[in-house]
């Protein structure tokens, strides 16, 4: 008998169900679109049972599709939007408020509160991260102080806190198991990843009971079996990973110094750094990758605020391109910018400039710059932004790395990746598959139960698409990146 794995990749506004077969080659896929609830300008909250009934419903959905029994399945792989945060009521299994999701700013002036404080820095040598309301633990703490009872109840031991990945697994095992993996308990802001476990003074700090936390497990191992009246059968959860640790694994950046980068809304680079965990000054976050077999490999983390988004504001905001997709085409249509630089600081920019009042602009125009030009530089922006990165994360290394693994929608343009490979002087490669978030979960959850025998073994299955080589000189490349910082420095404090 075949037998398969299933990936629920439970998304930020949808949840998704791909069935993956021996090969790593998907079988089929089911998505759910959920409501997205805005409180208030900058709030932003799911209703915890949607998340929970469309995974259910796509999951039955994908099988059905593919005309495949639960018990040809081998085992479940959970990948989610990772930081939401959910709190429920022991006794009865109900959330006590909605999923207060990672892009909620809510509790923005608590945090601001905690840098004045001069917390920065503890928080950073245990957590990794930087003191953001994205993180789960001031969200848990302003469910605990504004939803009526809810202290006390906390206090009582009566309340459960879980990100996306706990919540499912608890609904999916009937109550049974109330766990995480360690990539997902390293984005909470409470979890010390020097020691691996949650740090009681961080919890002192928030005002949350250790008895609503978690058992935190390896990413790779047993999580729990479904309840047998949700599939007819028990099917074991063996492998759990936040989304970008997820498509990091996905895309086999199993040893030091591989970095994958995912070109989607925003851009989304990490970099494995191997057992030990670099604390950078650079603002990269650093966070636990996964844990194999009792070792665990960190992961560098920086991020890009506006990356495919500046060729959707290209189509929606100024409507000079109808799809994304034209952006290609039209940007080959030029032989170059003609000089256009483009800096999409939209919302400020991130690493390596962290100025919050940088905001968009383009610069170089002259009478002979068209629309293809600026197009051109949009594409082009995508990959200087990326460059500062990686660059970023060579210094926080201490090496050079050698290629670039790349996902996301906006991979799909072959410009911008041979541009990005000419920028960064390094071969990009871009997958056959490029669902890698629900491939790396997957692949956890394979190796956990024997279905792939090694790392080794998920790497043979993985399909390289295609290959962008460097294919520019030093004198054109060096030139193009001063330019382009040239440009970001004309943008930087606008808005002060
Ligand atoms: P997310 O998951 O972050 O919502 P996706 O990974 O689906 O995003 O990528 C969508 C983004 O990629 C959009 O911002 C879109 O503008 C951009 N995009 C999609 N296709 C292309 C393309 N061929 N060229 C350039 N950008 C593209």
């Amino acid at each position: 008998m075949k037998r398969y794995i299933i990936a629920l990749d439970a998304g930020t506004t949808s949840s998704r169900c791909i069935v993956f077969d021996r090969t790593l080659r998907i079988v089929s896929v089911a998505q759910k679109e959920f409501p997205q609830i805005f409180p208030k300008d900058g709030w932003v909250e799911h209703d915890p049972d949607d998340i929970y009934f469309t995974q259910l419903e796509v999951a039955k959905a994908a099988l059905e599709k593919a005309r495949i029994s639960p018990s040809e399945v081998e085992a479940i792989g959970i990948t989610n939007q990772r930081e939401t945060v959910i709190v429920w009521d022991k006794n009865t299994g109900k959330p006590i408020y909605n999923a207060i999701v990672w892009q909620c700013r809510r509790t923005a002036e608590a945090c601001e509160k905690l840098r004045n404080d001069g917390c920065e820095e503890l928080i950073r040598k245990k957590t990794g991260l930087v003191i953001d309301s994205y993180f789960s633990a001031t969200k848990i703490k302003w469910i605990l102080d504004n939803v009526q009872g809810a202290r006390e109840k906390a206090e009582r031991g009566e309340l459960l806190f879980g990100t996306v990945d706990c919540w499912l697994i608890y609904n999916l095992t009937g109550g049974a198991s109330h766990v995480t993996d360690v990539s997902n308990a390293s984005r909470t802001m409470l979890f010390n990843i020097n020691t691996m476990s949650w740090d009681e003074e961080l919890l002192a700090l928030f005002g949350i009971p250790s008895s609503m936390l978690p058992t935190v497990l390896p990413s790779c191992g047993l999580f729990g079996h479904t309840d047998p009246s949700l599939f007819g059968v028990p099917i074991a959860i063996s492998g759990v990973a936040g989304d970008q640790q997820s498509a990091l694994f996905g895309q086999c950046c199993f040893s030091k110094g591989d970095v994958k980068n995912t070109y989607g809304t925003g851009g989304f680079m990490l970099m494995n750094t191997g057992d030990t965990p670099i604390f950078s000054d650079n603002g990269l976050l650093t966070t636990v990758g996964w844990t194999i077999n009792g070792k665990t490999s960190y992961v560098l983390e920086g991020s890009v605020f506006i990356c495919g988004a500046a060729i959707q504001w290209l189509r929606d905001g100024i409507g000079i391109i109808d799809k994304a997709y034209e952006s290609e085409a039209c940007a080959l249509s030029v032989e170059s910018t003609g000089g256009v630089y483009f800096v999409p600081a939209f919302v400020g920019l991130g690493a390596p400039y962290w100025d919050p009042y940088a905001r968009g602009a383009i610069l170089g125009i002259t009478r002979g710059t068209t629309r293809a030009h600026i197009v051109r530089a949009a594409v082009e922006a995508m990959a200087f932004q990326t460059y500062d990165v990686i660059k970023l994360m060579e210094d926080e290394l201490g090496c050079r790395i050698n290629d670039l693994r790349v996902d996301g929608g906006a991979c799909a343009n072959n410009f911008l990746l041979s541009f990005q490979a000419d920028i960064l002087d390094k071969k990009i490669i871009r997958p056959e598959c490029i669902e890698t978030t629900a491939l790396g979960a997957a692949a956890l959850a394979g190796l956990a139960v024997g279905y792939f025998s090694s790392t080794e073994d998920i790497k043979k299955n993985i399909a390289v698409s295609r290959i962008f080589e460097p294919n520019i000189d030093d004198v054109s490349r060096s030139s193009k990146i001063d330019l382009w910082h040239k440009a970001v420095s004309r943008a930087l404090s606008f808005a002060e």
